[in-house]
């Protein structure tokens, strides 16, 4: 099974031209390799409507050659927009695309100074990031090996618990772990944040020891052929108060809530509110201060977010996270996060570690 490039391509030149655009010109790293598999970190794809061409520079003659699928290369010795410029000229076009949460307002006052004065810079806003969020079997395939050894690793950071040990000494053994089952990398900087510091919604892995007694919030997340995965357990150390159990069981029953509501033809402020609702009746809503998911595949973070507002409907093929939360500021916080992969009916709960609360 491969990626389906030149129908990713072919979508988003239409979707361009229904914007009346002559070509899209793509500078986002992530969007280019959806589009043309190039995994470099510099280089623009020029969508045409019925073609594209990739320029970078000669750092990546090699690697272009061997990575880029469907689209010609073109190497510049100078910058790859003043080449992109030249192609506008020679083309005669009138009317860029570009992607406006992307290009500097520099790049994009630098680009414009290059080209005819009579062409006109269109913005526009996810065009690639739309594409990208119902993904191709070959994807889900991926992002299922990279769920499962972000899984794996959960036991490693349970091991690495233990009162007086600095919360960055268990994101090492984490991320060592990870390194050696073969990971890219890390999809984020390790989240490991115990005791009043779990309070810290996305409290990284700092010097603090682990506390005697408390929450330890542990978010983490590989990169495995491209594909991130992401997971949140919140384990505690020490006898459990009964005010921290209640607590924790609330928040597990919002994150079972929200899953349960996840199914096509949902809007994602339906999940969103099924969460909520159940934090809202444990008096905990003023407690859960993000949204409730988001997007994951090339990104960490992705479309949709699964929030309130959000007019996203839910569709067979995404691929969110679900992940509420409760943090009670000078006490402690809990968060519990899964992957799940949107299916006709419903969906397919993919990280596989306990969600009882594990006590070390
Ligand atoms: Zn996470
Ligand atoms: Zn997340």
């Amino acid at each position: 099974m491969s990626m389906n490039y030149s129908l990713r391509q072919q979508k988003a030149a239409e979707t361009v031209a229904l914007g009346k655009a002559d070509m899209l010109v793509v500078t986002h790293m992530p969007n280019v390799r959806y589009l043309c598999g190039f995994e470099g970190s510099s280089g623009v794809l020029i969508v045409f409507q019925n073609k594209c061409t990739f320029i970078t520079d000669g750092r990546y003659t090699e690697q272009a050659k061997q990575q880029v699928k469907n689209a010609r290369v073109a190497i510049t010795k100078g910058a790859a927009l003043a080449a992109a410029a030249k192609l506008v000229e020679r083309a005669g076009y009138t009317s860029i695309a570009i992607e406006a949460e992307h290009m500097t307002v520099g790049m994009a006052a630098g680009f414009k100074r290059l080209l005819p004065r009579k062409t006109r810079l269109r913005h526009t806003r996810g065009v690639v990031e739309q594409l990208r969020m119902l993904k191709e079997p070959e994807e889900i395939d991926r992002i299922r090996a990279a769920v499962r050894m972000g899984s794996d690793l959960l036991e490693t950071g349970i091991r690495a618990t233990r009162p007086g040990v600095a919360e960055t000494q268990v994101a090492a053994e984490l991320e060592f772990a990870a390194r050696r089952a073969g990971a890219d990398g890390m999809s984020f900087d390790t989240i490991v944040a115990s005791g009043v510091r779990s309070a810290l919604p996305h409290g990284r892995a700092s010097n603090a020891p682990i506390a005697r007694n408390g929450f330890v919030v542990m978010d983490f997340g590989v990169i495995l052929a491209g594909y991130c995965s992401d997971m949140t357990r919140t384990i505690h150390v020490g006898r459990v108060p009964t005010d921290s159990r209640s607590i924790y069981e609330a928040v597990r029953e919002a994150q079972q809530a929200a899953i349960d509501a996840v199914r096509p033809g949902v809007t994602v402020a339906a999940v969103d509110a099924a969460a909520r609702t159940v934090l809202k009746r444990a008096g905990l809503a003023r407690y859960f201060t993000h949204s409730t998911g988001h997007g994951v595949g090339l990104e960490i973070h992705e479309s949709p977010r699964i929030a309130r507002g959000v007019p996203d409907v839910v569709q067979a093929g995404m691929v969110i996270t679900i992940e509420p939360g409760a943090y009670v500021p000078g006490k402690g916080g809990v968060r519990i996060e899964d992957m799940v992969l949107v299916t006709a009916r419903g969906c397919e709960v993919l990280t596989f570690a306990t969600k009882e609360l594990v006590v070390v």
